[in-house]
C-alpha cells in the first residue's frame, strides 16, 4: 500500500519541460475524471503514537490515486502539477470531505482521535477555504478541533497577509494546525512568530540523521524545546528503528511516527489499530488544545 517515491512519469518535470508539461495536462484531464469517479484518489492513514504510552495522538491522512492505467501513484507523482493548476480547489475540498468522513466513522466508534490533513500552501490563497471547512465539518458533523491541518511554510512573502488571516481564521474556528516538515523551511522561526500553531512536526531528514550527526540532534533537541516553550506538541516523522525512538524519547519528544510504529494503511483497517492501541493505553487522553 506505499506508494513509490517519485519515479512516476512526472518525475520527468524538472529535466524536460516540454514532454512533461503534455503528461501534466493529461494527468489533470485525468484527475478531473478521478475527482468525479470517486474510487480511484484514496487515503492512507498512518497513526502517531505517544511515546511513553503508545496511544494514538493523531492519524495523518496521506493522497494515493489509484490511477486505471498508471498503476498506484504517490504524492510525489501528482501532487505539484495539481498545486500549479485550477483543481487545486477542488482536490482540497475532495481530500477533506473523504478525511471527514473517516474522523466521522471514528466519532460513531468513540474514537477520540483527531485527523491530519496536508494542506498545500497555495490552497491558503483561497479566501473561501475557511467557509468551506466549516461547512464541511459541519456536514460531517465533527467537531473543528478533530481536524488538523498541515503547513508546509515554503510560502511568497507578497502572499503572507492572506494566508495568515486565512490560517487564522481557521484557528478562531478552533481547527488546529502543525507546522509539517518543520526545520526544512526558510522561516520556520517567524512563521511562529505570525501564526498561533498547535503542533510541530519534526522533519524525517532530522531524525534519519539524528544518530551520526551532532547537528541533527542538536535541532530535534531543540525543536523540542521551543515546542514544550511555546505549549505545543511536537511530533517526529519518519521513525523507523527503535534506536530512532530510543533517542527522541531522551530528549524529549513525546510522539512520533513512522515505519517502525505503522506504515500507512487502508481506511478499513485503521479503525481496528486505533481500537487496540487506546485499549493498551487506558486512561490515556489526547492532549487537545487546553481551551479547544
Ligand atoms: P508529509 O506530510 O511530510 O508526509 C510524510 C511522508 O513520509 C508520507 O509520504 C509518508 O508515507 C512518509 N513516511 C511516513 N513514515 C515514514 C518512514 O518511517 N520512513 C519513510 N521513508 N517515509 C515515511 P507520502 O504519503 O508519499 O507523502 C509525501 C508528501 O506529500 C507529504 O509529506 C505531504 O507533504 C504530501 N501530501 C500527502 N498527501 C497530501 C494531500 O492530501 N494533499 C497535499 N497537498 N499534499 C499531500
Ligand atoms: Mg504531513
Ligand atoms: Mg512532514
Ligand atoms: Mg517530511
Amino acid at each position: 500500500y506505499q506508494a513509490k517515491e517519485g519515479g512516476g512519469s512526472v518525475a520527468a518535470y524538472d529535466s524536460s519541460r516540454d514532454a512533461a508539461s503534455t503528461d501534466h495536462l493529461a494527468l489533470l484531464a485525468e484527475l478531473r475524471e478521478a475527482l468525479a469517479a470517486d474510487d480511484q484518489l484514496v487515503l492512507a492513514l498512518q497513526p502517531a503514537v505517544d511515546l511513553a504510552t503508545g496511544a494514538p495522538t493523531g492519524v495523518e491522512a496521506l493522497i494515493r490515486w489509484r490511477h486505471p492505467r498508471r498503476g498506484w501513484l504517490g504524492p510525489a507523482d501528482f501532487i505539484r502539477p495539481v498545486e500549479n493548476s485550477e483543481q487545486l480547489g477542488a482536490f482540497t475540498r475532495y481530500v477533506l470531505d473523504k478525511a471527514l468522513a473517516v474522523a466521522a466513522d471514528w466519532a460513531r466508534l468513540g474514537l477520540d482521535v483527531p485527523i491530519s490533513v496536508n494542506l498545500s500552501a497555495r490552497s491558503l490563497l483561497d479566501p473561501r477555504l475557511p467557509a468551506e471547512i466549516g461547512e464541511a465539518l459541519r456536514r460531517h458533523q465533527v467537531p473543528p478541533r478533530r481536524l488538523v491541518l498541515e503547513i508546509t511554510e515554503t510560502v511568497v512573502m507578497s502572499e503572507l497577509e492572506i494566508i495568515d488571516e486565512v490560517l487564522a481564521t481557521l484557528r478562531a474556528m478552533g481547527v488546529q494546525l502543525a507546522v509539517d516538515d518543520f526545520g526544512t523551511g526558510f522561516s520556520s522561526l517567524t512563521f511562529l512568530t505570525r501564526i498561533a500553531v498547535d503542533e510541530l512536526k519534526v522533519d524525517r531528514s532530522f531524525v534519519i540523521r539524528m544518530a551520526d550527526s551532532p547537528e541533527a540532534a542538536a535541532i530535534v533537541r531543540t525543536t523540542v524545546g521551543l515546542a514544550h516553550e511555546l505549549g505545543l506538541r511536537v511530533v517526529a516523522e519518519g521513525v523507523e528503528t527503535a534506536e530512532q525512538r530510543n533517542a527522541l524519547a531522551e530528549l524529549g519528544c513525546t510522539a512520533a511516527q513512522g515505519y517502525h510504529f505503522f506504515k500507512p494503511m487502508p481506511a478499513d483497517k485503521i479503525g481496528a489499530v486505533l481500537g487496540s492501541l487506546l485499549d493498551a493505553a487506558p486512561g490515556n487522553v489526547f492532549p487537545l488544545r487546553a481551551d479547544g
